[in-house]
């Protein structure tokens, strides 16, 4: 989780701006990420950050905001309970979110 929320900030900090699914999606996304970090997300974000990777991918202009929503479908696809971990427990299981702030 901890890499898709650092390659978001990339695309967020990379975007343009000049298309509004990559320069919100990529923010909107960042900020979930970050509340989920910080042991304040929701079941209900995943769903968002679900929708928001599908957007970019379909609405964004150009590679930069169609690759952006990558990492989001990759970690919901294959590390889900790691994720959740963060919601339902309130625990890192690697270690690395402060999960507090
Ligand atoms: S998708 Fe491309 S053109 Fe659109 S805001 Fe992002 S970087 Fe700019």
């Amino acid at each position: 989780m901890d890499l898709a929320r650092v390659l978001i900030n990339f695309f967020r900090v990379e975007s343009c701006g000049k298309c509004t699914p990559c320069r919100i999606g990529t923010k909107r996304a960042h900020d979930l990420l970050e509340g989920i970090s910080r042991g304040k997300g929701t079941l209900e974000d995943l769903d968002s950050l679900q929708a928001l990777s599908q957007e970019l991918l379909e609405l964004s202009n150009c590679g930069l905001g169609q690759t952006a929503g990558t990492p989001i479908k990759d970690m919901l696809a294959y590390f889900r309970a790691e994720v959740e971990a963060h919601i339902r427990l309130g625990i890192c299981p690697v270690g690395v979110c402060p999960m507090h702030d």
